[in-house]
């Protein structure tokens, strides 16, 4: 159990990448919090850790709205007694060509990415400071935290920020025992994926497989999806490294799609 005795907020852990590394997290120890919009599906994914014998709460969190996170993470860390890993990881995706992308939609986008990741840094870090407890606070990037593709405009701004905000926090945290990073990974097929693969053929003028064939996979060096325990893993390996010695860095986690 490499991770007993911490305490863990995973946003967006109903579904998809964050309730993989949620439940990775869990069975290594962690007493772990599965913050989401959709608090039924938090709550039947924290029942399924309980019953495996672990530690979880489910709690209902809208990252874009600073009074919810507040008040969550403040329940949390009265529960599990702090806050030692803050896994940033709800998001959503929304694709058009900019001249056509609503500005309604490109405010939504960075309200979840980059004022949810500041807000729920902003909460967790409080507790994490606290008698310089210390902490690791993971960013969920992407490879378009690197890279640029069509018809993504917000998703590829919002994710490149997070680069920026994990290096603030990993010069700032340091001194508080505190490092940041960013997991950016490749295609991993959940319903955020599953949902554009549709709606990228519409656009792009192309069947489905050839997005999934060409547009998902074609960069990759063997035309495989990254999956949720690639990243879970990371998650994992990132949450107990014992040291300051990596902060402010950014894993690239996609077949081999973008190297750094
Ligand atoms: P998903 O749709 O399976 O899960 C996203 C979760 O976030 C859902 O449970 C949803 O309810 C929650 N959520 C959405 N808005 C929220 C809000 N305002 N407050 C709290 N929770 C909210 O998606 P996923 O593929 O698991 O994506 C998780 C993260 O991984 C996202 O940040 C996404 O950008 C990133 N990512 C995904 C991929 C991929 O290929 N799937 C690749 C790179 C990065």
């Amino acid at each position: 159990m490499k991770l007993q005795g911490k305490s863990a907020i995973v946003t967006g852990a109903a579904s998809g990448i964050g309730r993989a590394i949620a439940e990775l997290l869990a069975a290594e120890g962690a007493a772990v919090a599965i913050a989401d919009l959709n608090e039924d599906a938090a709550a039947s994914v924290a029942r399924g850790i309980e019953a495996k014998g672990g530690i979880a709460m489910g709690v209902a969190m809208d990252v874009t709205n600073e009074q919810a996170v507040d008040t969550a993470t403040e329940r949390v860390a009265e529960r599990f007694g702090g806050v030692d890993i803050l896994v940033s990881n709800a998001g959503i995706q929304i694709v058009n060509p900019i001249h056509e992308y609503s500005f309604a939609h490109w405010k939504r986008m960075q309200s979840i990415h980059l004022d949810g990741a500041f807000l729920t840094t902003r909460a967790a870090l409080r507790h994490m400071y606290r008698d310089n407890r210390g902490g690791t606070v993971i960013y969920m990037g992407s490879v378009h935290s690197h890279e640029a593709s069509p018809l993504k405009c917000a998703y590829v701004a919002a994710k490149h920020g997070l680069l920026g905000l994990a290096r603030v926090v990993a010069k700032e945290g340091g001194e508080h025992n505190v490092r940041s990073h960013v997991i950016c990974p490749g295609f991993v097929r959940t319903p955020l994926v599953d949902k554009q693969i549709p709606e990228q053929a519409r656009e792009l003028g192309i069947t489905e497989e050839e997005v999934v064939r060409r547009v998902m996979l074609g960069g990759t060096v063997d035309g495989v999806f990254t999956t949720v325990d690639d990243v879970a893993q990371t998650a994992l390996f990132l949450s107990a490294f014992p040291s300051n010695a990596l902060t402010g860095q950014s894993f690239v986690v996609s077949h081999g799609w973008f190297m750094q």
